[in-house]
């Protein structure tokens, strides 16, 4: 048989529009619809994910994870309804099965913001790139522990923080200013307001000594005088 040019481009074209349609069918329709949420830390030193992770639900973002939940549910029952009005039954299961991910359908990453530079025509130029530092992937029901645990202790601290041996080492610049601000610079016992904070102190309502913890419920402001009966009688 003689076959002209023209025939066998047309053969050529035939195959790869075979091949693509082959391709279309014969691959997974189905995407696993996770849940990612990236934490940015370029400003931090050294920031523990599971921190970042209490932080982020103590910020009332459970919400967005139960909300998320619904849709992974809504996208399976989709995909079983696809299946059922599929010719190929089995194989699309199959693919089905292959792709669900639940255990990881929580993902945390953590970027930083990194700036680089480029050197072009004797002129140095810079620019940002983002950088994946770390990374924590989980399931529903650890989040939903994690924030049943965190609701225990009023979304007050980190789990971290609360269970920490060394809780005077929690007080930070920043607690000490949260605690003043919602004190009112004003000693809780004798009512004496002093706004420039000096001879003021923030006082464990439970000592330290005795289990109580460094959390704003905890902490009040006592002048000297009143911090120093307070630590006479106990
Ligand atoms: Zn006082």
């Amino acid at each position: 048989m003689y076959l002209t040019d023209y025939t066998i481009i047309w053969i050529l074209i035939g195959l790869v529009v075979i091949s693509c349609g082959l391709y279309l069918i014969l691959k997974s329709p189905f995407c696993y619809p996770y849940y990612v949420y990236r934490f940015d830390i370029s400003r931090k030193r050294k920031p523990e994910i599971m921190d970042l992770i209490d932080k982020f639900l103590i910020d009332n973002h459970f919400s967005q994870i139960q909300r998320h939940n619904l849709y992974i549910m809504q996208w399976k029952d989709e995909c079983r309804k696809k299946i059922e009005n599929s010719r190929f039954k089995n194989y699309r299961k199959r693919q089905f099965y292959a792709c669900l991910d639940d255990e990881n359908a929580y993902q945390f990453c953590m970027t930083r913001q990194q700036t680089r530079y480029r050197q072009r025509n004797y002129v140095k130029t810079s620019y940002q790139v983002t950088q994946e530092v770390g990374k924590f992937a989980c399931n529903y029901n650890f989040l939903c522990t994690r924030n049943n645990q965190l609701r225990e202790i009023n979304y007050e601290c980190t789990l971290r923080e609360y269970h920490s041996k060394n809780q005077r080492k929690l007080m930070t610049k920043e607690i000490r200013r949260k605690i003043m601000i919602r004190d009112k610079y004003t000693c809780q016992y004798c009512g004496k307001y002093m706004p420039d904070e000096v001879g003021l102190h923030i006082d464990h309502i439970i000592p330290v000594s005795k289990g109580g913890k460094t959390i704003p419920s905890n902490l009040q402001v006592l002048c000297s005088k009143c911090n120093g009966n307070k630590s006479n009688k106990s």
